[in-house]
């Protein structure tokens, strides 16, 4: 499983081959691990992507790591694009066998979690205590491997870094990178951001993934849904492969192809907007 060993080492391969591009701590997780973000290209537009929210789904922050190696050594013209791969490096060392997961978990095969218990992309100021009702009514009032919100939007260290990296720089667009389902959702509560047509046309051409919107728990309090309410810019969260996850690797070259199509759009059309 991609974990925040791999994630290092990737890190320093940037390091070594990409030396126009820079990385840096947002933040830190629960048990005090770096987030890192990734900055390529000089743009005057800016483009955020976020992958590893959840701790079954670090395919895609493989992927994210390898669609940057492979970036334009000189950048895009006019986008600067800020990469953040696994925002929730101690679940993925959960899932990878190398942290113990927390007594009240059941075990470390269906944790999504951050180190608390909450599920990362159920913790943003957006409807929040809608979707923590809505998960109650399943049955989860506490920390657990996937679902549960925290106590309040932002209560964590992981979805606080994002928050304060968006306070600092003014993105133009903001994607999260999840697995599975090959969808792409892209708005909140009957908001569509002005340019989100852009967008979505350009994904029509260049993508067969389904272009949806989400339903139940999952249409509130995700980063997607607070970057719209808060910023009322275009964001988008891909649901990206088909499977059970964590999504065999197996998979791999197929997310790379299908991810990398999308991405290069979303920066293509933010370059136009
Ligand atoms: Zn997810």
């Amino acid at each position: 499983m991609y974990a925040y060993h791999e994630l290092i080492y990737d890190l320093i391969r940037i390091d070594v081959f990409q030396k126009e591009m820079s990385f840096f701590s947002i933040g830190h997780s629960c048990l005090g691990q770096n987030i890192y973000c990734v900055k390529a290209g000089t743009g005057a537009k800016n483009a955020l992507v976020v992958a590893g929210h959840h701790s079954l789904e670090t395919i895609l922050s493989r992927f994210l790591m390898e669609y940057l190696f492979r970036f334009p050594k000189d950048g895009v013209q006019d986008v600067t694009l800020y990469a953040v791969p696994l925002l929730n490096p101690d679940g993925a060392d959960i899932v990878a066998g190398r942290i113990k997961p927390p007594d009240y978990s059941s075990d470390r095969i269906d944790w999504q979690a951050n180190y608390r218990g909450v599920d990362l992309n159920h913790n943003y100021d957006a409807g929040f205590f809608l979707a923590k009702k809505k998960v109650e009514d399943e049955g989860i009032f506490g920390p657990n491997p996937t679902k549960y919100g925290g106590e309040a939007p932002f209560s964590e260290p992981e979805t606080r870094a994002i928050q304060n990296l968006c306070k600092k720089i003014p993105f133009d667009v903001a994607v999260a990178l999840h697995s599975q389902g090959e969808e792409i959702y892209y708005e909140y509560d009957g908001m569509i951001p002005t340019g989100t047509d852009a967008y979505l046309q350009k994904f029509k051409e260049i993508s067969h993934y389904k272009i949806t919107k989400p339903k139940g728990t999952a249409s509130h309090a995700g980063m997607k849904d607070w970057f719209i309410k808060t910023y009322g810019k275009p964001a988008f969260t891909i649901e990206a492969g088909v499977g059970k996850n964590p999504l065999p690797h197996t998979l791999f070259p197929r997310i790379y192809r299908d991810c990398a199509t999308i991405l290069d759009a979303v920066i293509e059309t933010t370059r136009k907007l």
